[in-house]
């Protein structure tokens, strides 16, 4: 026993040590790339249930970084949020951002609504909106073609100051989500006191709504909510017809999801979009 437990020892060592190397890779190599900028946005479409236009994208980062491959942003986004890289990190996402909407400009797509996704810790900074809006005003953009993606934890934070800073952005233009909707404190008492504009309930309850009668119910009575409020419900992680079908019965708005397209580079955005305006007639 007392050999088997030195092995654990000596495994549970090595995998410390491993660990620790890797997070200090991870830091070294975020920073770097945060200096030259080496990310990419993919951007995944928001279909109306209605009408079947592309209402907008999400803009998503993705690294691939010469060292440690394809990392995905579920693991280096909370670590940049853990060391306050995150703060370079959404200003070089928003840049990246900027310059599509400007290429898409160039090729007659004016009007294309883009959702950034919002951490808490850069939200929370004093000069959040002095500096977004200088990047913004640096490429030329307007804050009406964007959305402000802030999970339910972000704004139950510091609800006053938090409302001062909505009412804001909302002046100046952006539109504002509350994402991951049902997964953090998921009190609805709050959010007809913030200027919100969409609501997007999580792919936990979507994904489970053909098969779990109780989310089926928890995500009508979200929708039914939402819209006595007048915000519009965005329905993520969709992958199935069965679960389009299903949130359109409920009266869901919007639906995003593998089942209309993936995350894409901006380049196949546009493919999509002109392909889209053919197959949405079907
Ligand atoms: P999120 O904001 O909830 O983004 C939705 C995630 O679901 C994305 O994962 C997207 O690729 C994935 N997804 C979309 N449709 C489907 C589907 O039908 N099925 C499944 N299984 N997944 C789907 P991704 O890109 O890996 O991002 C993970 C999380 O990382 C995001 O969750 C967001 O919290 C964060 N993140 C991603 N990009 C950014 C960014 O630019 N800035 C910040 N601050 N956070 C980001
Ligand atoms: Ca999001
Ligand atoms: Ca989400
Ligand atoms: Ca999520």
């Amino acid at each position: 026993a007392k050999q088997n437990g030195r092995n654990q020892y000596a495994f549970y060592f090595e995998d410390l040590k491993k660990d620790s190397k890797r997070l200090l890779l991870l830091e070294a190599e975020l920073r770097k790339s945060i200096q030259t900028k080496e990310f990419n946005i993919n951007y995944q479409p928001k279909i109306s249930i209605v009408n079947r236009e592309i209402i907008g994208v999400e803009a998503l980062v993705r690294w691939e970084n010469n060292k440690l491959g394809n990392v995905s942003p579920s693991e280096f986004i909370p670590f940049a949020e853990d060391t306050g890289l995150i703060i370079p990190l959404s200003e070089v996402i928003l840049e990246k951002v900027c310059l599509d909407i400007m290429e898409w400009r160039s090729k007659g797509i004016q009007h294309l609504s883009v959702s950034v996704n919002i951490a808490s810790l850069h939200f929370q900074q004093d000069d959040f909106i002095e500096r977004i809006n200088a990047i913004l005003m640096q490429y030329n953009c307007s804050p009406s073609q964007f959305e402000l993606e802030l999970t339910e934890r972000t704004v139950m934070k510091d609800a006053q100051g938090i409302v001062n800073k909505l009412i804001k952005l909302k002046n100046m233009g952006f539109k504002i989500s509350i994402d991951d909707f049902g997964t953090g404190y998921s009190s609805l008492s709050y959010i007809n006191r913030f200027p919100l504009n969409y609501l997007k309930i999580d792919s936990s309850f979507v994904q489970q709504i053909t098969s779990l009668k109780d989310k089926q119910a928890i995500v009508d009575s979200i929708i039914m909510m939402a819209h006595r409020l007048h915000l519009k419900v965005v329905a993520e992680g969709v992958e199935t017809k069965d679960q389009v079908k299903l949130l359109k019965e409920m009266d869901c708005d919007i639906i995003q999801g593998y089942y209309y397209s993936r995350p894409i580079p901006s380049s196949e955005l546009l493919d999509f979009i002109e392909l889209w305006e053919i197959l949405k007639q079907e």
